[in-house]
């Protein structure tokens, strides 16, 4: 029996801490497989062949790890400013990062296109839609490398295995898989939050014997259909699992309820499912934007989303909502102390937070109701955290895919799959038969911006020796002991999760100001200062820094899967304590005032 819904803020308050604590694992992230040994095959690349070829032995100016949208900005602001000797980098087939890999039926970005597409003014590009799909993302990737002339040099489907500093010659050496040895006078590293699938790590997943993939490596061969929405028509007779119910899942069930004989939907937590609402861009209203206006919305989005004022909101969506509700009320709580004794503070802060998060998500829940008919589903499909406790979701079909008959949703209360075994997946006490089973179990997740491959800089120095107590960088970008190596990463700087391209337009713009500099200058060597370095962590190393979701949330990757952050994964998913619109503002007056401050050139 599922308790009556609370109709008191203090029981449900009580409800979601109940509802967390069914959620608590001991083994917090470490709960997942990692796609190596047996399971390396979840890895490959469906897009296209691996091709042999020689190893490449030479040297560029600029190395870029990473062909998603970090290293293209990066490649499209160096080339503006005049570098010609790029290269990039990356063990996909081709541009486009997490676009490249997530080609799953209904892939979609939840950040409006207009200020999610980096250089639309540059490209000449007006998205279809509000929201666009991911092979129109995929596109504008392969738009940018193209027009910028990126992909020539690249070295694709080559994964880098260690990247050196070698200090006799002030170049780094570049290893890969392929035999490769490329000397590089600067490295940019953007190899993004979520770039590796992880696996749920269920008691006899090895042993499945229907078809099972990763929703970033989707089987388009095996269900028929394409991006681009054709039915799926090899699922037509197959009794089809899905695992997980995140913002992945919440895309593709949609389309497999559509298409498969039968799906069987396993959740252990619901999303929060907000109204999407898409349509077409207006051509016209699109014409008249002045030149300049990408960066005009992306700051508007910016400071919109965190609790700023702006005259217009130009993007209105559901990420602008749920910021100027809860400023909103703070205002209007503020407005009201007058008289009562009661102080502005942190008090009247949570407050005001809570009981606008409490209003969304009392939306949110009612949504269910008037879309689910069946009200034990309906039930089971109610979130109960705060709307920024867990990754937010926008869709205007997932909801109604459960009035399908051939659809059920596997409810398991919070306690996840129990078993897999051969024939099928055991949730809730019943075991289902399955033909194939689809992993939405989500990814790996570096805030900071970690690659796997082992980076050793000055004296022989690790990256991880480095960061051992925590990531320390000036602006999430240079590192001490590291030099000529630039991070593009979120953590550290603006860390920005509702719009991730933003992060990185902005930081390829202070990498291009850096590198030309010590081009122009003569300078082979450019790092941060010890000083500077400890002055920028000592900035961000304030209590609530970190994490967008509290201790106190259901788990997932916003909270450190609940577990009290340390100092530690304090700093690796830090941000600029005054916010991303004041981060970008003073990283503006740095590259083109500041002489950049705390950096060496020699
Ligand atoms: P998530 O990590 O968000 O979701 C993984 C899902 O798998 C969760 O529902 C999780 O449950 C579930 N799960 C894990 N283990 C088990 C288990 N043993 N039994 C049952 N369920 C299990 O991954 P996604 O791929 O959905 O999304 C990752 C991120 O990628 C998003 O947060 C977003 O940032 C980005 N993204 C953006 C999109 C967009 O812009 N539209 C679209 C897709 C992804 P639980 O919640 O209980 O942990």
């Amino acid at each position: 029996m599922r308790p009556e819904d609370p109709t008191t803020p203090e029981a449900l308050r009580e409800r979601y801490r109940l509802e967390r604590d069914k959620r608590l694992r001991p083994e917090g992230a470490d709960q997942y497989l990692d796609p190596t040994g047996p399971f390396a095959h979840f890895l490959e690349d469906p897009w296209v062949e691996r091709i042999e070829r020689d190893p490449v032995h030479d040297e560029v100016t600029v190395a870029l790890i990473g062909g998603g949208f970090a290293g293209l900005v990066a490649g499209a602001r160096l080339r503006e400013a005049g570098v010609e000797d790029l290269r990039i980098i990356d063990s996909a087939g081709g541009v486009g990062g997490v676009w490249y890999w997530n080609r799953y039926p209904g892939a979609m970005c939840d950040t409006a296109a207009m200020v999610y597409l980096p250089l639309l003014e540059e490209t000449g590009h007006m998205p279809s839609a509000k929201y666009v799909g991911g092979a129109e993302i995929l596109d504008h990737a392969r738009r940018i490398a193209e027009r910028y002339d990126l992909c020539d040099n690249a070295l694709f489907s080559t994964e880098v295995t260690s990247i050196r500093w070698e200090d006799h010659r002030d170049r780094w050496l570049i290893s890969t898989d392929r035999g490769d040895r490329v000397a590089a006078r600067f490295v940019v590293m953007g190899t993004g939050p979520l770039n590796r699938p992880k696996l749920p790590g269920i008691p006899g997943i090895e042993t499945f014997g229907g078809k099972c993939f990763h929703t970033s490596r989707w089987d388009w061969g095996y269900t028929g259909g394409d991006p681009s929405g054709a039915p799926m028509v090899g699922l037509a007779d197959k009794r089809v699992g899905i695992i997980g119910t995140g913002a992945t899942a919440v895309q593709v069930v949609p389309h497999l309820a559509r298409d498969a004989a039968e799906l069987f939907v396993f959740q252990r937590t619901p999303s929060s499912i907000d109204v999407r609402g898409n349509h077409p861009i207006d051509a016209d209203r699109f014409a008249r934007l002045e030149p300049g206006w990408q960066q005009e919305w992306l700051l508007n989005f910016a400071t919109l989303q965190t609790g700023g004022f702006a005259e217009e909101d130009l993007v209105e969506d559901g990420w602008t909502d749920i910021a100027q509700r809860i400023r909103d009320r703070v205002v209007q709580l503020a407005s009201e102390l007058q008289g009562s004794g009661e102080q502005f503070g942190p008090a009247l802060i949570t407050r005001a937070y809570e009981e606008s998060d409490d209003e969304k998500m009392n939306e949110i829940r009612a949504r269910v109701d008037d879309l689910v008919e069946d009200p034990g589903t309906a039930a089971a499909l109610k979130p109960w955290y705060r709307q920024l406790c867990k990754r937010p979701c926008f869709h205007d079909e997932y909801l109604q895919a459960y009035n399908r008959a051939n659809v059920t949703l596997v409810d398991t209360d919070g306690a996840g799959v129990e078993r897999i075994d051969r024939t099928g997946v055991t949730a809730a006490g019943r075991h289902h038969d399955l033909d194939c089973l689809v992993l939405a179990s989500g990814f790996e997740v570096n805030i900071s911006p970690r690659a796997r491959y082992e980076t050793v800089g000055c004296g022989g120095t690790t990256l991880e020796q480095h960061w051992a107590d925590g990531m320390r960088s000036l602006h999430g970008t240079h590192t001490h002991g590291f030099p000529n190596l630039f991070l593009m990463g979120l953590s550290q700087g603006a860390n920005l999760v509702s719009n991730v391209t933003h992060n990185y337009t902005e930081a390829a713009s202070r990498v291009a100001a850096v590198v030309s500099h010590a081009l122009d200058s003569g300078a082979t060597r450019v790092e941060v200062t010890s000083e500077a370095e400890q002055a920028w962590v000592d900035q961000l190393d304030v209590e609530g820094a970190g994490f967008i979701g509290n201790a106190e949330c259901t788990p997932g990757y916003y909270n450190n899967e609940g577990r009290p952050a340390g100092r530690r994964e304090r700093l690796n998913a830090a941000r600029y304590p005054a916010g991303p619109v004041a981060f970008f503002n003073a990283m503006h007056r740095w590259r083109t005032e500041g002489g950049f401050e705390g950096l060496e050139f020699t």
